[in-house]
């Protein structure tokens, strides 16, 4: 039966489109952590948006299950089948055609497939900032930024993907396309379908095309970066920029000591400029629309007031593009860093910015207790509340082992205190495979029992991304 079905699959896409060999699929069958690793019944390639129809058409006959995929740089092993080798990889690259820029409505209608960093090159060769920015911006792609709602560096100003997205074209468990490809800034009519796809992770529908938002270029921008002592300096520092720069204010990341020394010993080049690495390094960038000298002289102002109040002990202007860009490179690196030191325990949580201090000293008080010698690779969009809190091994422990042992336990310290804190579990990754089990305890029965209706409701097959955010 399943060859018959290939077949089909062949007759939509074309059969080179259809991958079936060993050897073609190993590339999309492992996320890029390298966690988890299915196995697919074939990877298909579809280039519009009536193929992707005609394909979840017939695999709601046969009752296959179906995992879409982007980049496959997500970290919840969302993009990544199962074990049993009856799914079928939908990866949408294929559809990557810009549609239209809009400049008068200053929009963009874009495919799924485009890959985000040629959607911010498209717009800035059209005078236009497209704002979203994350590390994995060189692989990920639209559709799996809207599917996980994907957050980055520039939240603080512009919003996560939900907020930059005004309309969306779906095909839906049925195989029905759903045109919602309008570019409105208001549309107050009943439930809110796009909102619904926005962060589903692939089990509602296939999100094919969507409508996302342009914003002017600024003119200039100026990037920073100061040594704080603490978090409550480092949270005051936050307070006084944006009470200065307001929405100039378009980047403030917080980096730890433990954070940086990582990124050295893998990076050397990506060494911190601050003398001696201090506890605390915060990259800020403002952005301006008005004068070169405008934004710089107000950045100066300010970080002569954040000396002054003692909130910062050093600080270094990026006095170019280029070193600008290594600054951002350096932020950036952390996660390629642990990447390079061996498995280590992610945990992407946001925490009211008024409770930060206290989550940190108790979760790192508690965790250094249970584990001494452990590495606690703490970093994040602060601006946003935003840390990752990731956890390495001592020294000399072999981290797979490691975290065979601790796994489960240090998840749930973390998480017990980012309840107590009245945060979230995953603040920009999304739930995936990786926090199915723990979105119940997090969400509360009337809140999950919710999510598994409208999954019902929408996809009563469970042929969409099954087991993923939530089981029914
Ligand atoms: C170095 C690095 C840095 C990162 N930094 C950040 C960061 O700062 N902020 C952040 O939020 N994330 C970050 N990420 C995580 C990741 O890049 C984002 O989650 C990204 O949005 C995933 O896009 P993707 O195309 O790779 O999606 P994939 O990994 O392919 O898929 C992610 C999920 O979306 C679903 N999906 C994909 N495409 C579609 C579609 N067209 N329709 C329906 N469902 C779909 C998949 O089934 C899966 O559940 C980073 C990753 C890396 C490797």
């Amino acid at each position: 039966m399943m060859q018959g079905l290939i077949e089909q699959f062949g007759a939509v896409l074309g059969k080179q489109y259809v991958l079936t060999d060993d050897a073609d699929k190993v590339p999309y069958l492992t996320d890029w952590r390298k966690r988890y690793t299915g196995k697919a019944l074939a990877v298909l390639l579809p280039k519009t948006t009536d193929e992707v129809a005609n394909i979840v058409k017939l695999c709601a006959a046969h009752h296959v299950a179906i995992v879409p995929q982007g980049g496959h740089t997500g970290f919840c092993g969302g993009a990544t089948p199962d074990n049993s080798g009856n799914q079928v990889i939908l990866n949408l690259k294929r559809m990557n055609q810009i549609r239209a820029i809009d400049s008068a409505n200053q929009t963009i209608t874009l495919e799924a497939g485009c890959i985000l960093q040629s959607v911010q090159e498209k717009a800035a060769a059209q005078d236009f900032l497209f704002p979203l920015s994350l590390g994995a911006e060189g692989s990920c792609m639209i559709g799996g930024n809207l599917a996980t709602n994907a957050g980055g560096t520039n939240v603080l100003r512009y919003g996560n993907t939900r907020d930059l997205c005004l309309g969306l074209e779906v095909v839906t468990a049925q195989g029905e396309i759903w045109n919602g490809i309008k570019g409105l800034r208001k549309d107050n009519t009943g439930y809110d379908l796009r909102d619904l796809f926005i962060g589903s992770e692939g089990t509602l529908g296939i999100i094919t095309a969507a409508v996302m938002k342009l914003y002017p270029l600024p003119v200039s921008q100026w990037t920073t970066l100061v040594a704080t002592d603490n978090i409550a300096s480092t949270i005051a520092l936050l307070t006084l920029f944006q009470k200065r720069a307001t929405s100039l204010l378009t980047g403030f990341e917080m980096m730890t000591q433990e954070s940086l020394a990582l990124n050295e010993k893998h990076f050397p080049h990506m060494a911190n400029p601050l003398k001696g690495n201090p506890p605390f390094t915060v990259l800020i960038e403002l952005s301006d629309h008005e004068s070169e000298e405008h934004v710089r002289k107000l950045l100066e102002t300010i970080l002569e007031e954040a000396f002054s109040a003692n909130l910062i002990s050093d600080a270094v202007i990026a006095s170019n593009l280029s070193q600008a860009n290594t600054f951002w490179h350096m932020r950036e690196h952390i996660t390629l860093a642990q990447a390079e030191e061996g498995a280590n325990l992610k945990h992407d949580i946001t925490i009211p910015l008024s409770s930060l201090e206290s989550f940190i000293q108790d979760t790192d008080s508690l965790m250094r207790q249970k584990y001494p010698g452990v590495r606690i690779i703490n970093f994040g969009h602060l601006g946003d509340g935003n840390l990752h809190y990731n956890i390495a091994p001592p020294l000399g422990l072999d981290p797979k082992a490691f975290n065979l042992s601790h796994e489960k336990a240090i998840h749930e310290l973390v998480y017990a205190q980012v309840e107590r804190c009245q945060g979230s579990i995953s603040a920009e990754h999304g739930v995936g495979q990786l926090k199915l089990a723990d979105l119940r305890a997090h969400k509360g029965a009337v809140a999950h029992d919710l999510m598994k209706a409208l999954k019902r409701a929408l996809d009563p097959q469970n042929i969409l991304n099954p087991h993923k955010v939530v089981s029914i």
